[in-house]
Protein backbone atom coordinates (compact mmCIF):
# COMPACT_ATOMS: atom_id res chain seq x y z
CA UNK A 1 0.00 0.00 0.00
CA UNK A 2 1.09 3.75 -1.20
CA UNK A 3 2.51 5.83 1.85
CA UNK A 4 -0.51 7.50 4.27
CA UNK A 5 -2.37 10.27 2.65
CA UNK A 6 -1.63 13.75 4.68
CA UNK A 7 -4.71 14.56 7.86
CA UNK A 8 -5.16 17.92 5.78
CA UNK A 9 -5.61 18.86 2.24
CA UNK A 10 -6.43 22.79 1.05
CA UNK A 11 -8.83 22.70 -1.68
CA UNK A 12 -7.07 24.11 -4.93
CA UNK A 13 -7.56 27.58 -5.98
CA UNK A 14 -9.15 26.73 -9.10
CA UNK A 15 -12.07 25.69 -6.63
CA UNK A 16 -14.95 28.21 -5.36
CA UNK A 17 -13.70 26.31 -1.94
CA UNK A 18 -9.77 27.26 -2.71
CA UNK A 19 -8.24 27.95 0.42
CA UNK A 20 -10.67 25.83 2.71
CA UNK A 21 -9.34 23.42 4.90
CA UNK A 22 -10.52 19.52 4.68
CA UNK A 23 -9.24 16.93 7.38
CA UNK A 24 -8.85 13.08 6.82
CA UNK A 25 -12.31 11.11 7.89
CA UNK A 26 -11.54 8.12 6.56
CA UNK A 27 -7.76 6.80 5.96
CA UNK A 28 -7.29 4.64 2.21
CA UNK A 29 -6.17 1.62 4.40
CA UNK A 30 -9.71 1.30 6.47
CA UNK A 31 -11.53 1.93 2.86
CA UNK A 32 -9.56 -0.88 1.22
CA UNK A 33 -10.43 -3.10 3.98
CA UNK A 34 -14.05 -2.55 3.32
CA UNK A 35 -13.96 -2.96 0.30
CA UNK A 36 -12.45 -6.33 0.52
CA UNK A 37 -14.87 -7.39 3.24
CA UNK A 38 -18.12 -6.13 0.50
CA UNK A 39 -16.10 -7.65 -2.24
CA UNK A 40 -16.08 -11.26 0.02
CA UNK A 41 -19.65 -10.88 0.98
CA UNK A 42 -20.93 -10.21 -2.84
CA UNK A 43 -18.93 -13.24 -3.88
CA UNK A 44 -20.17 -15.53 -1.81
CA UNK A 45 -24.04 -14.43 -2.77
CA UNK A 46 -23.78 -13.92 -6.29
CA UNK A 47 -21.31 -17.55 -6.22
CA UNK A 48 -22.61 -19.88 -9.80
CA UNK A 49 -24.31 -16.14 -10.88
CA UNK A 50 -22.92 -13.40 -13.29
CA UNK A 51 -24.18 -10.80 -12.12
CA UNK A 52 -24.08 -7.24 -13.64
CA UNK A 53 -22.57 -4.36 -11.63
CA UNK A 54 -23.88 -0.53 -12.77
CA UNK A 55 -21.86 1.78 -11.31
CA UNK A 56 -23.20 5.52 -10.69
CA UNK A 57 -21.31 8.21 -12.39
CA UNK A 58 -19.07 10.26 -11.76
CA UNK A 59 -18.84 9.50 -7.83
CA UNK A 60 -18.33 5.69 -7.66
CA UNK A 61 -15.82 4.96 -10.46
CA UNK A 62 -12.86 4.47 -7.96
CA UNK A 63 -15.30 2.25 -5.12
CA UNK A 64 -15.92 -0.07 -8.13
CA UNK A 65 -12.84 -0.24 -9.48
CA UNK A 66 -11.45 -1.21 -6.23
CA UNK A 67 -14.44 -3.24 -5.63
CA UNK A 68 -14.70 -5.29 -8.75
CA UNK A 69 -10.72 -6.42 -8.64
CA UNK A 70 -11.56 -8.20 -5.16
CA UNK A 71 -14.49 -10.14 -6.69
CA UNK A 72 -13.63 -13.87 -7.21
CA UNK A 73 -16.51 -14.81 -9.24
CA UNK A 74 -17.83 -14.01 -13.18
CA UNK A 75 -19.45 -10.53 -13.24
CA UNK A 76 -20.11 -8.13 -16.23
CA UNK A 77 -20.12 -3.86 -15.54
CA UNK A 78 -22.09 -0.89 -16.60
CA UNK A 79 -22.41 2.77 -15.63
CA UNK A 80 -25.60 5.30 -15.68
CA UNK A 81 -25.19 8.95 -15.40
CA UNK A 82 -27.49 10.72 -12.82
CA UNK A 83 -27.12 14.76 -12.46
CA UNK A 84 -28.95 16.09 -9.07
CA UNK A 85 -29.54 19.57 -8.91
CA UNK A 86 -29.20 21.81 -5.86
CA UNK A 87 -25.72 23.79 -4.65
CA UNK A 88 -22.38 22.43 -4.62
CA UNK A 89 -22.42 20.75 -1.59
CA UNK A 90 -26.02 20.01 -0.44
CA UNK A 91 -28.41 18.18 -3.08
CA UNK A 92 -32.16 19.36 -3.50
CA UNK A 93 -35.55 17.83 -5.06
CA UNK A 94 -34.72 16.99 -8.90
CA UNK A 95 -32.83 14.32 -10.61
CA UNK A 96 -32.21 13.39 -13.92
CA UNK A 97 -31.12 10.95 -16.00
CA UNK A 98 -27.63 12.06 -18.13
CA UNK A 99 -26.35 8.38 -19.37
CA UNK A 100 -28.51 5.08 -19.43
CA UNK A 101 -27.12 1.63 -19.31
CA UNK A 102 -26.19 0.25 -22.20
CA UNK A 103 -26.55 -3.55 -21.06
CA UNK A 104 -29.55 -5.52 -21.81
CA UNK A 105 -30.55 -6.12 -17.52
CA UNK A 106 -33.59 -7.99 -18.17
CA UNK A 107 -33.56 -11.47 -16.88
CA UNK A 108 -30.28 -10.05 -15.20
CA UNK A 109 -28.98 -10.03 -11.62
CA UNK A 110 -28.00 -6.17 -10.72
CA UNK A 111 -26.22 -4.76 -8.13
CA UNK A 112 -26.35 -0.67 -8.09
CA UNK A 113 -22.73 0.37 -7.28
CA UNK A 114 -23.11 3.85 -5.14
CA UNK A 115 -20.46 6.11 -3.71
CA UNK A 116 -22.58 7.62 -1.85
CA UNK A 117 -26.42 7.83 -0.27
CA UNK A 118 -27.53 11.59 0.84
CA UNK A 119 -30.50 12.48 0.60
CA UNK A 120 -32.12 8.86 -0.91
CA UNK A 121 -33.02 10.91 -4.15
CA UNK A 122 -30.85 9.33 -6.30
CA UNK A 123 -31.03 5.54 -5.44
CA UNK A 124 -34.86 5.84 -5.54
CA UNK A 125 -34.76 7.36 -9.36
CA UNK A 126 -32.71 4.33 -9.59
CA UNK A 127 -34.77 1.22 -8.39
CA UNK A 128 -37.70 3.21 -10.53
CA UNK A 129 -35.55 3.02 -13.83
CA UNK A 130 -34.41 -0.21 -12.99
CA UNK A 131 -37.48 -1.67 -12.29
CA UNK A 132 -38.70 -0.64 -15.45
CA UNK A 133 -36.63 -3.30 -17.65
CA UNK A 134 -37.80 -6.33 -15.33
CA UNK A 135 -34.86 -7.79 -13.94
CA UNK A 136 -34.34 -11.21 -12.23
CA UNK A 137 -32.92 -8.93 -8.82
CA UNK A 138 -31.77 -5.80 -8.16
CA UNK A 139 -29.59 -4.49 -5.11
CA UNK A 140 -28.11 -1.46 -3.80
CA UNK A 141 -24.68 -1.23 -2.44
CA UNK A 142 -22.85 1.89 -1.13
CA UNK A 143 -19.11 2.48 -0.04
CA UNK A 144 -21.48 6.23 2.12
CA UNK A 145 -24.31 6.33 3.67
CA UNK A 146 -25.57 9.95 5.77
CA UNK A 147 -27.64 8.57 7.91
CA UNK A 148 -28.92 11.54 9.64
CA UNK A 149 -30.00 12.49 6.09
CA UNK A 150 -31.24 9.86 4.04
CA UNK A 151 -35.01 9.03 3.69
CA UNK A 152 -35.67 6.25 2.21
CA UNK A 153 -38.70 3.31 2.08
CA UNK A 154 -36.76 0.67 1.26
CA UNK A 155 -33.57 -0.90 2.47
CA UNK A 156 -29.47 -0.38 0.87
CA UNK A 157 -28.75 -3.98 0.95
CA UNK A 158 -24.64 -3.06 1.50
CA UNK A 159 -23.39 0.03 3.31
CA UNK A 160 -19.69 0.96 3.76
CA UNK A 161 -19.59 3.50 6.31
CA UNK A 162 -22.45 5.14 7.89
CA UNK A 163 -21.19 8.76 8.01
CA UNK A 164 -22.84 11.61 9.86
CA UNK A 165 -24.12 14.93 7.65
CA UNK A 166 -20.75 15.78 6.73
CA UNK A 167 -20.03 17.31 3.28
CA UNK A 168 -16.91 14.79 1.98
CA UNK A 169 -14.07 14.63 -0.60
CA UNK A 170 -11.80 12.12 -2.32
CA UNK A 171 -11.99 8.84 -3.38
CA UNK A 172 -13.98 9.34 -6.72
CA UNK A 173 -16.08 12.37 -4.53
CA UNK A 174 -15.81 16.23 -5.87
CA UNK A 175 -15.67 19.17 -4.69
CA UNK A 176 -16.27 21.23 -7.81
CA UNK A 177 -14.84 18.28 -9.89
CA UNK A 178 -11.80 18.67 -8.19
CA UNK A 179 -10.01 16.48 -5.46
CA UNK A 180 -11.39 12.48 -6.89
CA UNK A 181 -8.09 11.06 -7.11
CA UNK A 182 -7.31 11.15 -3.00
CA UNK A 183 -7.05 7.87 -1.93
CA UNK A 184 -8.48 8.63 1.29
CA UNK A 185 -11.76 10.77 2.36
CA UNK A 186 -11.57 14.01 3.43
CA UNK A 187 -14.69 16.26 4.70
CA UNK A 188 -14.37 19.80 5.36
CA UNK A 189 -14.02 21.00 9.18
CA UNK A 190 -17.39 21.59 10.75
CA UNK A 191 -17.73 25.01 11.64
P1 LIG B 1 -28.74 11.87 -3.03
O1 LIG B 1 -29.06 13.11 -2.24
O2 LIG B 1 -29.58 11.76 -4.25
O3 LIG B 1 -28.77 10.64 -2.16
O4 LIG B 1 -27.23 12.04 -3.49
C1 LIG B 1 -26.97 12.79 -4.63
C2 LIG B 1 -25.53 12.87 -5.00
O5 LIG B 1 -25.01 13.98 -4.29
C3 LIG B 1 -24.59 11.73 -4.66
O6 LIG B 1 -24.60 10.67 -5.59
C4 LIG B 1 -23.26 12.48 -4.73
O7 LIG B 1 -22.84 12.61 -6.07
C5 LIG B 1 -23.64 13.84 -4.18
N1 LIG B 1 -23.26 13.94 -2.77
C6 LIG B 1 -24.05 13.78 -1.68
N2 LIG B 1 -23.34 13.95 -0.55
C7 LIG B 1 -22.07 14.21 -0.95
C8 LIG B 1 -20.84 14.46 -0.24
O8 LIG B 1 -20.74 14.49 1.00
N3 LIG B 1 -19.74 14.69 -1.02
C9 LIG B 1 -19.76 14.68 -2.38
N4 LIG B 1 -18.63 14.94 -3.03
N5 LIG B 1 -20.89 14.44 -3.07
C10 LIG B 1 -22.02 14.20 -2.36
Amino acid sequence: MADADPQEITVPASSRYGGQVLELFIPQAKIQGKVAEMAAVLSEQYRERCPILIGVLNGSFMFMADLVRQLDIDFEIDFIKIASYGSETSSTGTVRLLKDISADITGRDVVIVEDIVDTGLTVKFLRNRMEEAAPASVIFVTLLLKYEVANLDFTIDYVGFNIPNRFVVGYGLDVDQKLRGLRSLYAFREN
